[in-house]
């Protein structure tokens, strides 16, 4: 069976204690490859490489960096259909969503990076007659960072990015759920020629690779994306060594429609923001509110189209949702499902794992795989717990509203705060609803359309700090002002 390795100062190494994980293909159950159960000791052959490489490519002309980062990009671009088997394998994903969002973006997110870092310009604030002063953005140094399974390498890259654009050097920590692309990462970064030290990809588990390197004191800053009660932990080990943290956690998204929204539109769009990735996607929207009015028409449509989904081979053109990641998350989605019966949940439909019902479009390959039908919730309190936690999973719940205040009550009711969208042609009451949302993004009439250049992040219990466009690469960057006396 095939061995993943680390990526350690430019080569692919077996982890010092030489233990491997499993790692299963979630639409067959099966393991297929194993990878590197790596440790507090490769954490600090990773470490360092990366402060050994730290002077020279910081000092590396921008001009230099941003070439090698293209191609990097190109590298992925050129493997697209190993990356998207990859990634869609690790996951459970469809193939088709890989190449659709994940790979494209994982090369968009280099491409975005190495030009910007040749754009990035820091402040100068003139005192009229007594001085000026100016704004070093200079690299932090080694720096962390560590991602999660459900958009495996378009997540990883996101990060990566810019801390390498801004001249730092990285020690990564890919989900040991999903750390196959990453891996092919590695290959990519060794033909682009990126420097031996410059990025280097420990695997393993989050409480032994993750801490380490959360715990690591050269390990400067930490880009962390995942769960808000890991987040919890690696603020509390982070915080009293004085790092720099950016904090994406967890969500539970509000979607809002109201009566005069596009109808067709707005359920179409709404199944998609619901059920896309199987539900695995951190801005899927979870609670979906409807006004009043419209709620039994928008009930009628949107099951009818969640039933027409297809749940099945992730390999399989025609499938729209393939297995969720892992056996564990399967359990936790069914509890959940299980839940909300007895909080007096009604499930119009789904509700149960695929092996459950009747499915001709599984075929025997994926048997023992984990599929979940897309499964549609009705008649919960919005204070109730599965309407309050994060699934994560292809659930959404439907809940009736009456006033914009009442939508807003129930909106903001959560510890979460990292995405919503709004269905209306009303445009005030878009922009008045939009402005008091508690959410770091707020969609109007779409659904997870952005341009890299804005910044991404939750508030509350969905984490701190900013990532996307220059609020990345500030991040990656210590201020230093600069005060000359005329
Ligand atoms: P997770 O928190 O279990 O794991 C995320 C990463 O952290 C993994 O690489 C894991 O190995 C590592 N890790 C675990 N314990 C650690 C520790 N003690 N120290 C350091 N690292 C540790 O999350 P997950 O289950 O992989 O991902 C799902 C979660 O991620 C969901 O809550 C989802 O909402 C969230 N998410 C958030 C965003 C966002 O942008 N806000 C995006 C995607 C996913």
């Amino acid at each position: 069976m095939q061995k993943l390795q680390n990526y350690i100062n430019g080569d692919l190494i077996a982890p010092k204690a030489q233990q491997y994980l499993d790692n299963y293909e979630p639409a067959t159950g099966e393991v297929y490859s194993l990878i590197p159960d790596s440790d507090s000791e490769d954490v600090q052959l990773a470490v360092d490489a990366a402060k050994a490489a730290f002077p020279t490519w910081s000092n590396t002309p921008l001009e230099e960096r941003m070439l090698i980062m293209m191609r990097i990009a190109d590298g992925i671009e050129k493997r697209m259909d190993e990356f998207v088997a990859a990634e869609s394998k690790d996951n459970g994903k469809p193939l088709k969503l890989a190449r659709a969002v994940d790979i494209p973006r994982a090369v968009s997110n280099f491409r975005f990076y190495a030009s910007a870092l040749q754009h990035f310009a820091s402040e100068s604030h003139a005192m009229p007659g007594v001085g000026i002063n100016y704004t070093l953005r200079q690299a932090i140094g080694v720096v962390g960072c560590i991602s999660p399974w459900n958009l495996p390498i378009y997540l990883f890259s996101w990060k990566i990015a810019p801390a390498l654009a801004m001249g730092n050097t990285v020690v990564a920590k890919p989900s040991e759920v999903t750390p196959y692309t990453a891996y092919l990462l590695s290959e990519v970064c060794i033909e682009a020629g990126l420097p031996k030290g410059v990025l280097n990809i420990v695997h393993g588990l989050g409480g032994k690779v993750g801490q380490a390197i959360v715990e690591h004191p050269e390990i400067k800053a930490i880009s962390f994306t995942g769960g808000t009660e890991t987040g919890k932990r690696i603020a509390a080990t982070a915080a009293p060594m004085f790092k720099k943290l950016s904090l994406e956690l967890g969500g539970k998204n509000p979607t809002v429609v109201f009566a005069d929204c596009d109808f067709e539109e707005t359920v179409k769009q709404v199944v998609t923001a619901s059920f896309a990735n199987q539900g695995e996607i951190c801005l899927c929207g979870s609670r979906i509110f409807i006004e009043r009015p419209l709620y039994d028409k928008f009930k009628e449509a949107f099951v009818e189209r969640v039933k027409a989904l297809k749940v099945g081979d992730p390999n399989d053109a025609d499938s729209n949702l393939g297995a969720v990641v892992s056996k564990q998350h399967k359990e936790k989605i069914l509890s959940y499902i299980q839940l909300a019966k007895e909080e007096g949940g009604t499930v119009l439909c789904g509700g149960v794992e695929t092996q459950d019902f009747a499915s001709d479009n599984l075929n025997t390959r994926c048997k023992n795989g984990y599929f979940i039908q897309p499964t549609v919730i009705e008649g919960l309190h919005y204070n109730c717990r599965t309407n309050q936690e994060e699934i994560f999973g292809p659930v959404v719940t439907l809940t009736p509203f009456d006033t914009e205040e009442e939508v807003l009550m129930m909106a903001n009711s959560v510890k979460y705060g990292l995405a919503s969208s709004v269905w209306t042609n009303d445009l005030k009451r878009a922009h008045r609803v939009a402005e008091k949302i508690e959410a770091g993004i707020v969609w109007i009439n779409c659904w997870l359309l952005r341009d890299l250049r804005t910044p991404f992040g939750g508030v509350k219990a969905s984490g701190v700090g900013r990532e996307g466009g220059w609020e990345a690469l500030r991040f990656f960057t210590e201020a230093k002002n600069v005060c000359i006396k005329q």
